[in-house]
């Protein structure tokens, strides 16, 4: 086999064996296959598509790539929850906790963040302290300990879609439908947890960017999932404006601590909420939704969300005072407000502009090597429907460096209109 025939099937659109798609997943991580003729290969998929076959072969290859870790020994329920990735997602340290005071075991292998979309392992390493390298068996032991863990991605999960997608990102392939979907699921495939409960994101600030595609990844995800005998549950929820106020890093743990704390912001809250309680309704803790919500939030409500929290910082060797006050994490040298110049409703919010906002002042990654500074970043407080004033506030900026460019961004990031516009948060929860 030449990898350039199956570059040629792709692109002339019909569909690969699985022979062939092993073949060139295995090539490339074994660096048998070059860059140039993967991103052509790439490119092609991107085009062409790829049907459910060719997709699962695809997720299969690139789970076999690297090893699995089991839970074998854990007592009680297992669960990986995933967002496909937003501006301002913070959900993760909310949403476990309450799962894991409920006697829900969470396990959560993590990534970093790169480009505009923020990523869970640099928000939690804000915290002083806090050491996610662990060893599969530190993973285990937190777990047992604490029913809630959170490890950075290792090496050995999946290395075929690490080195994939660092070429994806830079060859204008990452928004594929069967890229995507295969990429998140050899990851969450690897941890063999009862059930992946996804948040698959839509809107401006995510890689869907309209339902009807979202709908498609999430049931592809769901039936990859089946193919593997695993279960997969879907909410779709909106990035057509950053969820919460915060992003960057310090800012949203310190906003997700709020939150536990019974002090966060609605919208956050209420995606929390829901995402736990699709959870816990799935596992058949409860019969209904409602039931859910209520079991949920009254873990927010008797602190013991926020206890497992504390516990898991603890044990990961971070400094618990910054969560018992939050006033203690480093601030950048400027905050700066910004105000309104115009009034009407907000209509429209460029998350991704946000996103990029707080990526460019140095909360993220412009290359994968790149440092960040955890303290810098915005909060951004227009909501989609609400009425601005002139003089309102609109954002605080928190920056090491003066720059009227990226004022005049925060400017231009949204838009009024004389109309009130309808906002949805949560888009579906049955899939
Ligand atoms: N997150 C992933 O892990 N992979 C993708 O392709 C997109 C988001």
């Amino acid at each position: 086999m030449r990898p350039q025939d199956v570059i040629i099937k792709k692109r002339d659109g019909f569909a690969l064996t699985e022979e062939e798609i092993d073949f060139m997943i295995k090539g490339y991580t074994l660096n048998e296959i070059p860059d140039y003729q993967m991103s052509s290969f790439l490119m092609a998929i991107y085009f062409r598509g790829m049907n459910i076959d060719e997709t699962y072969y695809l997720t299969k290859s690139m789970l076999n790539s690297g090893d699995s870790i089991d839970f074998n020994d854990i007592v009680g329920n297992t669960i990986d929850k995933h967002s496909t990735g937003g501006v301002g997602d913070k959900t993760t340290f909310v949403v476990s906790p309450i799962l894991a005071a409920l006697g829900i075991n969470v396990c959560k292998m993590s990534g970093r963040s790169l480009g505009y979309t923020g990523g869970t392992i640099d928000k939690i390493e804000s915290i002083p302290g806090v050491n996610i390298n662990l060893t599969e068996e530190e993973f285990i032991n937190i777990i047992k300990k604490n029913k809630f863990a959170i490890m950075g991605q290792t090496n050995n999960i999946a290395p075929a879609d690490k080195k994939l997608y660092s070429l994806r990102d830079v060859t204008g392939t990452v928004s594929s439908i069967p890229l995507i979907a295969s990429s998140i699921m050899s990851k969450k495939l690897a941890l063999k947890t009862d059930l992946i409960s996804l948040d698959i994101k839509v809107g401006n600030g995510a890689f869907m960017d309209n339902k009807e595609h979202a709908i498609e990844l999430a049931k592809l995800m769901i039936e990859i999932g089946k193919r593997f005998n695993r279960r997969v549950i879907a909410t779709l929820s909106s990035m057509n404006e950053n969820l919460g106020y915060a992003i960057g890093n310090s800012l949203e743990i310190i906003e997700a601590i709020e939150t536990l704390k019974g002090n966060g912001p609605l919208d956050f809250t209420e995606l929390s909420l829901t995402l736990a309680s699709n959870t816990i309704k799935a596992l058949g803790i409860t019969d209904s939704f409602n039931d859910a919500y209520n079991l949920a939030k009254s873990k927010i409500d008797d602190g013991s969300a926020l206890l497992v929290f504390k516990e898991l910082v603890k044990l990961l060797g971070g400094d618990i005072s910054y969560i018992e006050d939050t006033n203690k994490f480093i601030k950048p040298k400027y905050i700066i407000p910004i105000y309104s110049k115009s009034r009407g409703y907000v209509s429209y919010v460029d998350t991704k502009l946000l996103g990029t906002i707080s990526m460019l002042i140095g909360g993220g990654r412009i290359k994968k090597d790149d440092m960040i500074n955890h303290s810098v970043g915005l909060k951004f407080y227009p909501k989609i429907g609400t009425y601005l004033n002139v003089g309102d506030k609109v954002a605080d900026l928190y920056m090491e460096e003066l720059n009227e460019d990226i004022v005049n961004m925060i400017l231009n990031a949204f838009k009024l209109s004389d109309e009130k516009v309808n906002f949805e948060l949560i888009l579906d929860t049955n899939l």
